[in-house]
């Protein structure tokens, strides 16, 4: 569905990242594997040469202009074009209103929702027509979590930034769209078994998410089976917000 097609992913190293990257290579797209994690951005891009696309592994704090600049350029010198933006990386650190220092809040929001102005602007402006900006927000966009209030106002951020970012795009014909997750289940989001067990409680379909369930829906996003959609925030929780 995706082959002469190239996509970046940030946050690929684990988690729901590394889901996307497989997903969208095992659909033919060539990708560009980016993380903070040198070590574990390498793992990746050993999983993904295997399934025969083309691919590079490159070291990206998303939060830094000058390293957001830098993948910039390094991916402008392997590939001559870039098709898909998938902006994942992102952190979820606990900590209570009344102890979250200026520095926790920063660095979440600049994580989180600076990064995504950053990649977004870098990579756009050479993205050809029919290029898709795919951003994970969450469903903590939309209800609240006690101890993630720099985290909640982060995500509600990005959909706030997809809905604008879509219309300046849209007569590119770059659609620009969000995949909310709800639970699931990946390395930083490791959880203990009562808490796991409570939050089961919460989600109708009664399973955690896994970062495939995120992935599946990226993909569509990222085909031209979505062209006739921008600016939607797509919940992906198996029915955890619908009451
Ligand atoms: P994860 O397992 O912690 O993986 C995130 C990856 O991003 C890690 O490899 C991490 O590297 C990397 N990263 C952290 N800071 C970065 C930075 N400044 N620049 C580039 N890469 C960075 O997290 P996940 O659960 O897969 O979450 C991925 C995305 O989904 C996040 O945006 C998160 O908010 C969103 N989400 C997750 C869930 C969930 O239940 N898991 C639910 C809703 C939304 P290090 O490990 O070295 O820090």
């Amino acid at each position: 569905m995706l082959k002469n097609k190239t996509a970046i992913v940030t946050g690929a190293g684990q988690g729901i990242g590394k889901g996307i990257a497989v997903a969208l290579a095992k659909e033919g797209c060539n990708i560009v594997v980016s993380d903070i994690n040198q070590e574990t951005c390498d793992q990746t891009f050993a999983e993904i040469t295997k399934l025969g696309v083309q691919s590079i592994a490159v070291k990206c704090d998303v939060s830094k202009k000058t390293e957001v600049n830098n993948l910039s350029k390094v991916v402008a010198e392997k590939f001559n074009k870039i098709d898909i933006l998938v902006n994942n990386a992102g952190i979820f650190p606990f900590v209570p209103f009344a102890k979250m220092t200026e520095a926790d809040w920063d660095k979440v929001l600049n994580i989180n929702l600076k990064s995504m102005f950053l990649t977004s602007q870098a990579i756009s402006l050479n993205m050809p027509e029919g290029g898709k900006i795919v951003n994970i927000s969450s469903v903590a966009s939309f209800i609240g979590f006690e101890g993630l209030v720099h985290y909640c106002a982060s995500k509600s951020g990005v959909n706030g930034l997809v809905r604008a970012l879509a219309l300046e795009l849209a007569p590119r014909k770059i659609n620009v769209n969000a995949v909310a997750p709800g639970a699931i289940e990946t390395p930083g989001a490791k959880s203990d078994e009562k808490t796991k067990q409570q939050t089961l409680m919460m989600i109708p379909q009664k399973r955690m998410g896994k970062p495939e369930d995120i992935a599946n829906t990226v993909v569509f996003l990222a085909s031209d089976k979505s062209d006739y959609i921008t600016g939607q925030v797509i919940v992906v929780d198996g029915g955890w917000t619908l009451r």
